[in-house]
This record gives C-alpha cells, sequence and structure tokens, in this order.
C-alpha cells in the first residue's frame, strides 16, 4: 500500500511540497483501482466520475463519496411515500 502511494506522486518530482503531496496520494489511493460492490459484492466498481461508482460485473451504476467508495445509507421515509 505504501508503495502504491508513492507511486501516484512521483509524476510530481520535487515540486508543491511533501505534505501535500502525501495528502493527494491518501486520496487518490481511496478512488483509484477497483473497489468491493455493495449490492454483488465483487471487488469490480470503478470510479466514473465525481461521486459515481459504476460496478463492471453487475452493472450497477450508484452514488457515493466523491473521493471514496462508501457503504449507501437506506433512504429515511421512502418506503412511507411509496406506500402513499
Ligand atoms: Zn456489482
Amino acid at each position: 500500500m505504501a508503495e502504491a502511494k508513492k507511486k501516484t506522486i512521483t509524476r510530481f518530482g520535487t515540486r508543491y511540497g511533501r505534505t501535500i503531496r502525501e495528502r493527494l496520494a491518501t486520496v487518490e489511493a481511496g478512488y483509484r483501482g477497483k473497489h468491493k460492490c455493495p449490492y454483488c459484492s465483487y471487488t469490480n466498481v470503478t470510479r466514473e466520475a465525481a461521486g459515481i461508482w459504476s460496478c463492471s460485473k453487475c452493472k450497477a451504476k450508484f452514488t457515493s463519496k466523491a473521493y471514496q467508495l462508501t457503504k449507501p445509507t437506506p433512504v429515511k421515509g421512502l418506503e412511507a411515500k411509496q406506500d402513499e
């Protein structure tokens, strides 16, 4: 993991300062690569755009945080609305 973090920030060379480069590496490690799908549990979820994630296994497309995948939260009051 530490090596993967270093890899992404080597493109900046010595520029912009160490702290900022390391913070960026932490963020990039959060959204690059494949993540576990909340629907089919396969590790096939990739980030499409800010907040948009898609699974290539079950073709699910959903929203989450812009730079990191979080567990989907159930919407409160949605069931009550559907009953009306
Ligand atoms: Zn899936």
